[in-house]
């Protein structure tokens, strides 16, 4: 639709009077053009369409070159925008410059604008307040000389924007064209407003719908007779899902439809009283649980709105029952349970914790908990509690809560953080465990163990009091024995006699001597002297030892040693007491006529416990880190049993054996505690029936920095007489010492306790003095310390005679002043080594 000049209005001269006649056909000809263009207006179309319609208009009756319409947005800039809507005439450079015209523009329509009533500029060169603008030069750029703006006004006063006409020339418009154009703005107004709602109305009409059509709820209406009016999308496929046509529904009853809504009675209440209800309700027909919402709608029915609801509730009924589950197998643990939420609020406890505490749920929550804790715990408790909720950490924790018959037990509690799938705390869950039976059995044990160490102790101190008290007879039988020997001659009977006897007490000795070493393996008292030795002759002096016990059961003894040193850092008497042990017990567990075998090897690396290294000797660029020690035999073997634990204390194959073989379970023991003491290693290896084999592993030194010691091979000095105090409350210890010496060429002198030893010293002023520590009233620490303090004695060589040989035993005699420390029953060997060198100190 093109509005044209095909009929133009004739112009209002201005000038002159014009005669009535003339006046009623100009007004007969505005009123049909208005009229004309009027019915174009209405005409149906877009808004656009509408718009230049409406411009058309404008050129036409202003009889103008250009023309323009523009849109207020109100909401815009200071005071309001004006929007360019259509045109005619204008070049894209002037559209563009007057694409947004704002309230401080100098045009005609940014005057109009602020005016709020219509501007003309009939000369825009001239136009003094567009002087020097951009708007000025932009108009005369275009070829607009002059022009007007009239604001569109609506009904309700209200401006909606603009209708603007400009010339080529300087032009005055006439006041008929401007009275026409008055009319076409206020029909314009009307036009642009009615669309402008229409639009509106559309375009929310068009949101709503999208809205209604997106959700996954189920929107319908029904009119005041309860016919469906609207259904939208969720709900024609929720309809469509369970066989029903929405079209066909449309129009139709609710109630006709759904005859068995079970909620029938909320929605007519909603209808009835006009207001909003909700419902959440299982539909049986469907089986489908729905929540709703209704409210009445202004046309006097409802708006439904409701949602299927079915997974929740579902979700919602396996959680219950999760939950119900849960509860029940709560309630059935012999446990006190209880759940708190994640802030530590403690919410829940389970049937036991109520039964035994005797309180409700009620009573409890919180913090009331507290209330059955024992209150010298109770602070404790909850300070740790609470440090572990505020960290999230599980807690564990063991306290008293009270019973209902107001005694306390023992509990231990533990609670752990049940997390979500994010990570995060959702609630605690705690249990508390009654331990007062096993913290009375632990008590009861920890007791029993105490009664069992202290047993342990004086059993250790017992054997070793019993060892000691063995060894004082036995020095002085030792001695006699001694001295016997020192006499020549004597009969056959005698000299067997006499080797039974030594034969007899050397095996006493040695059976005290393992019972003084039970005490110290117990008690951890050994201590070595450590020197630097050749292991081969330790070997060699236990074979030496060993040999005439097996010369008596006719079993042989092989030997295989390296030729070259094997150097140890160890102590040679303890060494030597390992491989006398082994070879006793080779000895002691081979038949008669049975083989024993003893090898010392050197190997480059440690050896692992399953395969001993068995290197050639003569590693020469590797130097040697162990070396290897075994004693094999032919004997009857360890069953395979008993193999595990042949190194625990008072192991023996057969208890009920004949104990001819006269062991104490000791031995062995005994050997693993030096081997380990040296750093070292020993392992048994055997089968019933086919003898067995003890290998040693020591770590070895690669050479020796420092000379050999042999050790126990003492220089033969030549023995020249001394004069010898022997001091023992024991008289028979003390005259067979007498004797053996004075059978050795020394002068002796015999006391018993003390004071007499003192009495004799002063007399005999003797060159050694032989001292039991043990003697009645005053010891022998303090007469050494007296004798000390005698210059005529200063330089006497004094031996210390005791039963106890600890380092510490040796470090005391050594302090009292004593030069020489000698174990009961002292071997007079020893003596006699210590006098042939001159009694000299140690
Ligand atoms: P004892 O020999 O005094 O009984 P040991 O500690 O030396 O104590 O040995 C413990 C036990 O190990 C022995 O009683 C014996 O049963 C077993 N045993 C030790 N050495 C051998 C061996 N060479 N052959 C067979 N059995 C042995």
């Amino acid at each position: 639709m093109q509005l044209t000049r095909t009929n133009p209005i004739a112009e209002h001269s201005g000038k002159g009077t014009i005669d009535f006649a003339e006046r009623q056909a100009e007004e007969l000809a505005d009123t049909l053009e208005l009229q004309r263009i009027s019915s174009l207006l209405i005409q149906d179309g877009d808004v656009a369409a509408l718009y230049q319609n409406i411009l058309d208009a404008a050129a036409a009756i202003m009889h103008s070159d250009f023309a323009s319409l523009q849109l207020l947005h109100s909401d815009r800039g200071r005071g309001g925008e004006l929007q360019l809507l259509a045109f005619h005439g204008f070049t894209p450079a002037a559209a563009e410059f007057w694409r947004w015209v704002r309230t401080d523009s100098e045009c005609t329509c940014g005057a109009a604008l602020r005016a709020g009533r219509r501007v003309i500029v009939p000369d825009v060169e001239k136009c003094e307040g567009m002087a020097g603008t951009a708007d000025q030069a932009t108009l005369l750029q275009t070829g607009i000389h002059a022009g007007q703006s009239t604001p569109l006004v609506s009904r309700g006063g209200q401006m909606l924007g603009m209708i603007s006409t400009h010339w080529r020339q300087p032009h005055e418009p006439a006041e008929r064209s401007l009275g026409l154009l008055d009319a076409l703005a206020r029909q314009a107004a009307d036009l642009i407003e009615r669309k402008r709602n229409e639009d509106q109305l559309r375009q929310s009409s068009e949101r709503l719908e999208g809205i209604l059509a997106s959700i996954s709820d189920r929107f319908q209406t029904v009119d005041r007779e309860w016919r469906f009016t609207y259904l939208n999308a969720a709900a024609r496929r929720s309809y469509a899902e369970h066989g029903l046509d929405s079209d066909a529904l449309l129009g139709k009853g609710l109630f006709e439809v759904f005859p068995d809504s079970p909620v029938a009675a909320e929605l007519r209440r909603a209808m009835d009283e006009r207001v909003e209800v909700n419902y959440e309700t299982y539909f049986e027909r469907w089986q489908r649980w729905f929540e709703g919402f209704a409210a009445p709608t202004p046309d006097g029915g409802l708006a439904i709105l409701s949602r299927d609801v079915t997974q929740r509730k579902q979700a919602d009924v396996a959680l219950r029952e999760n939950e119900e589950r849960f509860r029940a197998i709560a309630d059935s643990i012999p446990q006190l349970a209880w759940m708190a939420d994640s802030t530590g609020h403690v919410g829940w406890f389970n049937r036991c914790w109520l039964d035994y505490t005797g309180t409700t749920l009620d009573e409890n929550q919180g913090v009331g908990w507290k209330s059955v804790h024992h209150p010298d715990y109770v602070d404790r408790v909850a300070e740790k509690f609470e440090r572990h909720l505020r960290e999230g950490k599980d807690w564990e924790d063991t306290f008293p809560l009270r019973g209902k018959d107001g005694q306390y037990r023992w509990f231990l509690s533990r609670m752990k953080a049940i997390r979500g799938e994010a990570g995060e705390i959702v609630r605690f869950f705690g249990t508390n465990t009654d331990v007062t039976e096993q913290r009375e059995l632990e008590t009861q044990i920890s007791q029993q163990a105490m009664a069992l160490a202290d047993l342990n102790r004086r059993k250790d101190e017992f054997l070793a009091m019993l060892s000691h008290e063995l060894r004082n007879p036995l020095a002085p039988i030792l001695n006699a024995v001694q001295l016997l020997k020192l006499q020549q001659g004597g009969t056959e009977i005698q000299r067997t006699a006499h080797a039974m006897i030594e034969r007899q007490v050397s095996q006493l000795a040695r059976l005290v001597d393992d019972l003084l070493e039970v005490s110290r393996i117990s008690t951890g008292r050994i201590h070595l002297q450590e020197e630097r030795i050749d292991l081969r002759g330790i070997v060699e002096r236990a074979i030496e030892a060993t040999r005439p016990q097996c010369g008596r059961k006719s079993q042989s003894l092989a030997q295989s040693l390296p030729d070259q040193p094997v150097w140890v850092q160890g102590d040679s008497v303890r060494l030597e007491q390992v491989v006398v042990n082994l070879l006793n017990n080779a000895c002691k567990y081979t038949d008669r006529g049975g083989h024993i075998w003893v090898g010392l090897e050197l190997a480059g690396a440690a050896p692992t416990p399953t395969h001993p290294p068995t290197l050639p000797p003569h590693a020469e660029h590797q130097p040697p880190e162990f070396c290897t020690l075994r004693v094999r035999d032919t004997g009857i073997g360890i069953a395979p049993e008993l193999l595990p634990r042949i190194f625990n204390l008072f192991t023996q194959a057969d208890k009920s054996l004949d104990r001819s073989q006269g062991g104490l379970g000791i031995g062995l023991a005994l050997v693993q505690s030096l081997v380990t003491m040296h750093r070292g290693r020993v392992e048994a290896l055997s089968k019933p029936g086919e003898g067995s084999e003890f290998v040693v592993h020591l770590p070895a030194m690669s050479s020796p920095s420092q000379p050999s010691i042999e050790a126990g091979k003492s220089e033969n000095r030549t023995l020249h007489s001394l004069r010898v105090l022997v001091v023992d409350d024991n008289v028979d210890a003390a005259a067979g010492m007498a004797m053996l010496l004075r059978a050795s060429g020394h002068e002796t002198r015999v006391a018993h306790e003390g004071a007499a030893a003192m009495q004799a010293a002063l007399e005999f002023v003797p060159q050694v003095v032989l001292l039991d520590i043990g003697l009645p009233v005053v010891n022998g620490f303090q007469v050494a310390r007296s004798l000390r303090r005698e210059p005529a004695l200063a330089h006497a060589v004094l031996i210390a005679l005791t039963g106890y040989g600890q380092e510490s035993d040796r470090q005391r005699s050594q302090e009292a002043g004593f030069d020489h420390h000698l174990v009961k029953p002292v071997d007079f060997a020893k003596v006699q080594q210590i006098l042939s060198a001159g009694g000299q100190k140690e």
